[in-house]
């Protein structure tokens, strides 16, 4: 077997595996690393939105098998342990698990050529010489050298000397609690049992998933608040296994990589930071990191990947701006009283809501909305208008 290719990806996660096969699909030979062997286990809700499950169809070329997640519409919103109210969503929610799931995109890309290289951990990165040095003492060779390796990225460590500054992302504690879920069973979100964050409570085939995230910066204990989450959703928090990770969400690289080195997916920080969603984001920018190194291989110039590469991912990269600033509104305190009675009443926050989760509308479309509406019940609640501004008869 060669040891050169024209694309190496580091991480077999969703970001990866949409790199490698998108890789192998044009044309491209492709090494997929990653030190675990799949199956393995990652920390996550795992809720696939149905723009997820959009990219999945485009990079995989076929539709996530039914037998693979829990689908339902129920949907309860609360606020710190009480049920502010029960809703229906309208389309269907799916819910996996991830170990399932990333072993299933991974044999997506290998299928398509990509050369299986897991249980195997990159001991050096040799940029100058466009080469990998593995722990097995292996040397490989790249034209294109993609890093997927999530949100504790060693290739983004590598190039900008810290992943991310932890200050400014999410942490996340979360458990899987034994409760085999009926298809349709109700998911909740709690979004006032953590500051900057929120709590979820999402139903699975052979269990439920439950874990809050938040910024710990702002100065809250988050262990404490997911005991006591746990104890709000019914569960003894001694009986069950808790781990934490990190959520790179409000941290994105501007410019995720340099030379012919990209990253992509949670190394390149591209999480939702209002949702924590980032498997849709993963996927699409994997398949892009890919597409930058294919033209810039062809026009035989693999350095100039990643300027390819930013002008692809920009357009995610303005969704994320706008997903930071409604996040500074709809989690300021002062805004708390009127989100709690939205989250309540609004049938336009509902609908916001799942329609950015499907796609279906971006952030930059809601904030128009918002503004036309905050600017509407502004109008409403002027009662007198100024002397100047009253329309002469
Ligand atoms: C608690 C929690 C809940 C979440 N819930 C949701 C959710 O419900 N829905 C959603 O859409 N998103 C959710 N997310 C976010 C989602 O998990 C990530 O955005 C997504 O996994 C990103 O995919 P990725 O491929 O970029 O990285 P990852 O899935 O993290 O994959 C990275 C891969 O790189 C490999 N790797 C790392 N270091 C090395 C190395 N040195 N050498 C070789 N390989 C390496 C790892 O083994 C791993 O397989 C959640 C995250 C957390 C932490």
């Amino acid at each position: 077997m060669s040891d050169d290719f024209d694309v190496i990806v580091m991480g077999a996660g969703p970001a990866g595996s949409a790199a490698a096969k998108r890789a192998a699909d044009l044309g491209l030979t492709v090494a997929l690393i990653d030190r675990s062997v799949f199956p393995r286990h990652k920390l996550c809700g795992a809720l696939v939105s149905p723009r997820a499950h959009t990219a999945i169809a485009d990079v995989h070329g076929t539709k996530l098998p039914d037998d693979m997640y829990l689908a339902s519409r129920k949907v309860a919103f609360k606020w710190n342990g009480e049920t502010l109210r029960e809703i229906e969503a309208p389309y269907d929610l799916t819910y996996t698990m991830r170990t399932d799931f990333d072993h299933w995109l991974q044999r997506s890309a290998l299928r398509a050529g990509a050369v299986n290289m897991e249980g195997t951990r990159v001991a050096e990165i040799l940029d100058k010489e466009n080469a990998l040095l593995l722990e097995d003492g292996r040397r490989l060779t790249y034209g294109v050298f993609i890093g997927a390796d999530g949100a504790a990225s060693p290739v983004a460590k590598h190039l900008f000397g810290q992943a991310f500054d932890n200050d400014k992302i999410a942490f996340a504690f979360e458990t899987e609690v034994d409760d085999p879920c009926a298809p349709d069973a109700l998911m909740s979100i709690d979004f006032r049992i953590v500051r900057w964050g929120y709590g979820w409570n999402f139903p699975k085939r052979a269990t439920r998933t439950i874990g809050l995230g938040g910024i710990k910066s702002v100065d809250q204990d988050l262990k404490t608040l997911m005991n006591r989450y746990l104890v709000n959703e019914g569960v003894d928090p001694t009986s069950v296994k808790i781990k934490g990770a990190h959520l790179p969400g409000g941290d994105y690289k501007v410019k995720p990589g340099r030379g012919n080195v990209l990253l992509a997916g949670d190394a390149a920080g591209f999480v939702d930071a209002i949702t924590g969603e980032g498997i849709a984001l993963a996927i699409e920018s994997g398949a892009l990191a890919a597409e930058a190194a294919a033209e810039a291989i062809r026009a035989g110039h693999p350095a100039r990947a990643d300027r390819t590469y930013f002008a692809k991912v920009k357009p995610i990269q303005s969704e994320l701006d706008k997903v930071r600033r409604i996040r500074g509104i709809v989690y300021a305190e002062a805004f708390e009283t009127h989100f709690k009675s939205r989250l309540t009443e609004s049938q336009w926050v509902a609908s916001s809501f799942f329609d950015v989760l499907a796609g279906k509308t971006t952030y930059a479309e809601v904030e128009k909305r918002f503004a036309q509406k905050a600017f509407a019940s502004a109008i409403k609640g002027i009662t007198a208008w100024p002397a100047k501004l009253r329309r002469r008869a």
